[in-house]
Parts: structure tokens; sequence; C-alpha cells
């Protein structure tokens, strides 16, 4: 019998995640299908229980639904301590978050270190807090830096009452650069994101820090404003596909318990990325 899987979000219109695990059943010849659902904010409940009650095995739950999709299931404490559930097994009714597991083995897999490092975060939303948890797990130290302040400041706050031991502080970006030397750059606004590729979330006139690299979640365009300023100053850019396709990869083995073909996942987001 052929299994389910899909996503859940609204209003859904770009998103590379069924050709990513669509082209990975088709590599592996197994008999199952991701489908795209488009669910409207009013009805997330309904979105996950009816799927369920139809025998899919599980979702993904994508913006703006993964802070709702918590009161539907059992977060397990990654998804409790970012506040959001990205990742459903229907089976169990649990949810995870695989954005923090995709983010830092991206990281990993590039060679980038993060025990004992000072990493600069940019931005306050679902995917900064994924980030600061990860990068919290992995021993760095984060200084959040946001639009708005006091969003950056409640993010910390918060995360301080998790389980986690979290070296952590909310700056402006004047003070993050003032007060120490900084490893990593991680954006996790859409700043600089297609079409608005001129935006940049690193405010004019705050001097770059030489010989940095940059994480950015953002991955159209593959190279975006920042990653080019942090390689004009001697550093290093780092596109958000990687993030994407890890976090897909960590989903398809929480539900079928086969190891993912992270290649044909690649391959099938950047098809995707391509054809848009
Ligand atoms: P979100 O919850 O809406 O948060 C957006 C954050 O960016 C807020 O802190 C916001 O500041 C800030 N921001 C928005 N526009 C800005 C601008 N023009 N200049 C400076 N700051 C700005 O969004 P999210 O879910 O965290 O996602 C953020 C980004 O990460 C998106 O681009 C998303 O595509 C990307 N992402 C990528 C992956 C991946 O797999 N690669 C996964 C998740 C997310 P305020 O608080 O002041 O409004």
């Amino acid at each position: 019998m052929t299994q389910r899987v899909g996503i859940i979000g609204w209003p859904l219109t770009t998103t590379f995640s069924p050709a990513m695990h669509n082209a990975a059943f088709k590599a592996l010849g197994m008999d199952w299908v991701y489908d795209k659902m488009a669910i409207p904010s009013d009805i997330v409940r309904l979105g996950i229980l009816e799927p369920q009650r139809h025998g899919y095995v599980g979702l993904n739950v994508t913006i703006p639904h993964k802070e709702e999709a918590m009161r539907h299931v059992m977060p397990d404490d990654l998804a409790r301590a970012v506040g959001a559930v990205n990742t459903i097994d229907l089976r169990t009714m649990t949810g995870t978050n695989t954005d923090v597991g995709g983010f830092i083995t991206d990281l990993t897999v590039n060679g980038v270190e993060l025990a004992g490092k000072r990493v600069l975060v940019l931005g306050a939303g679902g995917a900064a807090r994924a980030a600061v948890v990860g990068l919290t797990q992995a021993g760095a130290s984060v200084v959040v830096v946001n639009r708005s302040l006091e969003r950056a400041r409640t993010m910390v706050a918060n995360l301080s009452l998790s389980n986690l031991t979290l070296k952590a502080d909310a700056l402006t970006l004047d003070e993050a650069v003032e007060s120490g030397s900084i490893d990593l750059i991680v954006n996790s606004t859409p700043a600089g994101m297609f079409p608005n590729v001129d935006e940049s979330p690193w405010v004019l006139g705050v001097p770059f820090p030489q010989g940095v690299t940059v994480y950015d979640m953002i991955y159209r365009p593959a190279q975006t404003g920042l990653m080019r300023q942090a390689e004009d100053n001697g550093g290093r850019g780092i596109g958000g596909l990687g993030m994407l396709v890890y976090q897909g990869a960590a989903a398809f083995k929480l539900w079928t318990g086969v190891e993912p073909p992270i290649e044909v996942m690649f391959a099938a987001a950047r098809q995707e990325l391509q054809s848009q």
C-alpha cells in the first residue's frame, strides 16, 4: 500500500519539499508519496488530524503554522526549546524540529567549527530561535541582533527558560561588533532574499568584521549580498540550501527509517531553484 506524507502551510506557493522527498522515494524505489496541503491558519488542527485519519505517516509544517502545531501534538524537548514544530510523526502524534539539525549539519559538512566560538545571529523569528538552540547545544556563545531589539531581548529571555544552558545576549549591531571578535555571522532574516536582493540585514556604516564566515539561511539567490560582503572582507559565505536539504533528510529518516539519499535531494532542490 502506498505510504503518504506531506507538508502543511499557507499559502505554500513555493516549497521545495515535495520535489526533494518524491525524488528520494523514486531513487530508492519506495512506494511513498509526499503531498502538498495548503492549510489556512484557522484550521491547523484539522490540517493535522485529517491526514492522520487518512493514514498519513507524517507531516512537515511550514510558515506560518510551526508555532501553532505545538498545541496539537506532543513536542519533544528540542521543539519545546525552539517553540516550534516542523516535523510530525502522525503514528505517535509527536513533533520535533529538524531545522536545528539541518542548520548544524550543514555547518558541520562545511567544516565550520562551533565549540567555543562567538556567533552573531541576525533576526529574532523562528529560524533565529532554531539557530540559537543549535549553536548553544554545539557549545558556541551567541549574540542576537534584531531590527527590533526588544524582540531579540524577549527571545533570549524566553530561551533562557528552556532547559538549555544558554550563553546568549541581545545587543545592537554596534554593540555586538565592538564587544568582541566574531567568528560566524548567521543571517536568519529575509533581508536580501529574492526579489529584494539589494536589501541587507547589515546596518550601513557599521564596520564589517574581517575574515568572518557568513551562513545565510536564504537560498534564493544562491549568493546573497551579505555572503558577498563577507568574501570581499577576506571571509567566506555559505548559503542556506544545505539547511533546507538536511532538515528534509532528517524528516525522511524519521518517517521511513531509511537512510536518505542526500545527493538526490540536493539535486532536486537545485533543480527547483533553477526553475523558479
Ligand atoms: P520570521 O519569524 O518572520 O522572522 C523574521 C526576522 O527577520 C524577524 O526578526 C524580523 O525582524 C527580521 N527581518 C525581517 N525583515 C527584515 C529586514 N528587511 N531587515 C532586517 N531584519 C528583518 O521568519 P523566520 O521563519 O524566522 O525565517 C527567516 C528567514 O530564514 C527567511 O528568509 C526564511 O526563508 C529563512 N529560513 C531558511 C531555512 C532554510 O532551510 N534554509 C529554514 C527556515 C527559515 P522584526 O522582529 O524586527 O520584525
